[in-house]
């Protein structure tokens, strides 16, 4: 039986790893669970799945958890200091790290730097420290296996074939719940529009990245250190009904991919047990029913977004940290705080033009590019906002 800690347990990733533990008892046994600020939630999971310790970064959040679950011999930490803590757990050997944004770093690091292999959901830490991360895994022996269905999909691609074989990786995007609509009418759209994805269920960050295609662009980042293989080797390609999850291009031009019906279970299941595949008695795939696939290049004039993160790869170093950075403020403000949705991309133009780059050799240089940049961004907001 597998021990694992959940980091994020509460988030649609974190419920559906929740869910396959459910389905295979057998296979996993939680030790550990983290979440942001939902007590209500995380209390629900703690007595179905008894883990030994579980941590709210919210404090307050967690003195209510206390109250109510103090009894039961579970070690409730708070803070990020706790999230790191549980994420280092010991006895476990596998962390889910499915918190959402640049807050999954330093838990994450944790749990690689306490000899545990990583199944990764949350993109942003490979985004702002990539390099850094896989190094951290090659000297602790362990190794990051992606959540991401792109990725999923790739390594699953890459399976039995020779890396220096590879010519260029595919990676498929749905387009987002914008796709269809006219350049102007994009400028404009109201939250409540934009969190309408077509094809998957997510968190609202996510979801919104989506719709500015900038999903895409760390993701394409999260490929060049997933699968050490530089950009201009990544490909997008525009697939609006979400089934081919990616494809690999060899140097015979053979192209090989990954399908299924959009669902986070599968990829999950596959990062969690790898190599072995859990039995998920999920919805078979029907490609006669879906009858036809379709297929577009992305649109940088109406979503600049994506051609952002590929210059902030390529201008390297502390560059995607500040993008990432400059990314959570601007989705958070359009979310919360009025500003436009064509606003996004200009906020994090304008973040990465002010940022000095530097190279990225340690921890505490991604963490000082993000505060910067989180700054230089919130002063842009409060220039914008209305
Ligand atoms: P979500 O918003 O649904 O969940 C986020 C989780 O992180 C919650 O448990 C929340 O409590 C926790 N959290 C939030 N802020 C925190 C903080 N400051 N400190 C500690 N914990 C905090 O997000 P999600 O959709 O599950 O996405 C999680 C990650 O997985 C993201 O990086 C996303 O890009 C990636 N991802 C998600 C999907 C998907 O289908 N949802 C697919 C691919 C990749
Ligand atoms: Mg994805």
């Amino acid at each position: 039986m597998k021990q694992i800690v959940v980091l994020g347990s509460t988030g649609s990733i974190g419920t559906n790893t929740l869910d396959i533990v459910e389905r295979s008892p057998h296979a996993f046994r939680v030790l550990g669970l983290t979440a942001g600020s939902n007590d209500e939630k995380l209390e629900a999971q703690i007595r179905q799945f008894r883990p030994k310790a579980v941590a709210l970064s919210d404090p307050a959040a967690a003195a209510r958890l206390r109250q109510r679950c103090g009894d039961l011999g579970i070690d409730i930490l708070e803070g990020p200091a706790g999230v790191a803590e549980v994420a280092a757990l010991p006895g476990a050997e596998l962390a889910i790290s499915a918190i959402v944004g640049a807050a999954g770093l330093v838990p994450t690091l944790a749990a690689i730097r306490s000899n545990k292999h990583i199944a990764l959901a949350n993109k942003e830490p490979m985004v702002m420290a990539g390099q850094l991360m896989q190094q951290e895994a090659t000297a602790h022996g362990v190794r990051i296996f992606p959540v991401d269905s792109e990725h999923s999909a790739i390594f699953q691609s890459l399976e039995g074939h020779r890396l220096e074989d590879v010519r260029r990786l595919i990676l498929t995007a749905s387009g987002g719940p914008l796709w269809g609509l006219p350049a102007e009418d994009i400028q404009d759209v109201k939250p409540e529009r934009a969190l309408k994805h077509p094809n998957w269920k997510m968190g609202a960050k996510i979801t919104i990245d989506s719709a500015t295609i900038m999903n895409k662009g760390l993701e394409v980042i999260e490929a060049r250190w997933l699968f050490d293989i530089p950009a201009s080797r990544i490909d997008v390609l525009i697939h609006r009904e979400s089934i081919i999850h990616s494809l690999v291009e060899y140097r015979d031009r053979s192209v090989i991919a990954q399908l299924g019906l959009p669902d986070m279970r599968t990829p999950i299941s596959y990062a969690m047990q790898y190599p072995a595949r859990l039995d998920l008695d999920l919805p078979s795939l029907d490609l006669a029913e879906i009858a036809t696939l379709s297929f577009h290049r992305p649109d940088h004039a109406r979503f600049p977004c994506l051609r952002l993160a590929y210059e902030a790869l390529e201008v390297g170093g502390t560059m995607p940290a500040a993008l990432n950075a400059a990314n959570e403020v601007a989705v958070d403000a359009y979310l919360h705080h009025g500003i436009r949705f064509g606003e996004i991309p200009d906020i994090i133009r304008s973040t990465m033009q002010a940022h000095h780059q530097r190279e990225l050799l340690h921890l505490e240089d991604a963490l000082e590019t993000d505060r910067w940049a989180r700054e230089k961004a919130g002063c842009l907001v409060n220039a914008l906002a209305r």
